[in-house]
């Protein structure tokens, strides 16, 4: 097992940024953020995140962009991606899921809903190795 869990935060919000990150280190996990599509991505390369959470609506790439960015590559496919959106409509959710999220939180940002999602997935990487 490694030494620590992290978490990648793409964000382009101050404030649901803020929250997210206060939630993920409350609950002992080490946060890396990043407030636009491309450094997302470097950051995934360079940093190798246990999990990723990203928003979909962001300046340059947006969360799609992304995500197909991510699951194109081998060493960053398996990392499990988890859409924060604002995006409300059923078929907006299937979409999600369709092109690589593999889970998605609705905005506004519910802390209970938040932590426990990130917690269990969290759980679930630490026992998959
Ligand atoms: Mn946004």
């Amino acid at each position: 097992m490694k030494p620590h869990m992290e978490v990648l935060i793409i964000e382009d919000n101050r404030i649901n940024l803020k929250l997210m990150t206060y939630l993920v280190q409350a609950a002992g996990i080490a946060v890396t953020t990043a407030a636009d599509g491309e450094r997302g991505l470097e950051l995934a390369a360079l940093r190798r995140p246990d999990l990723i959470i990203c928003d979909v609506c962001l300046p340059g790439l947006d969360g799609f962009q992304v995500a197909s960015a991510l699951k194109a590559q081998p060493e960053l496919k398996d990392i499990p991606l988890v859409a924060v959106t604002a995006l409300a409509m059923p078929g907006d959710r299937e979409r999600l899921l369709q092109e690589g999220f593999d889970y998605y939180i609705c905005k506004p940002i519910e802390p209970e809903h938040f932590s426990a999602l990130i917690s269990a997935l969290i759980v679930r990487r630490k026992r998959n190795g």
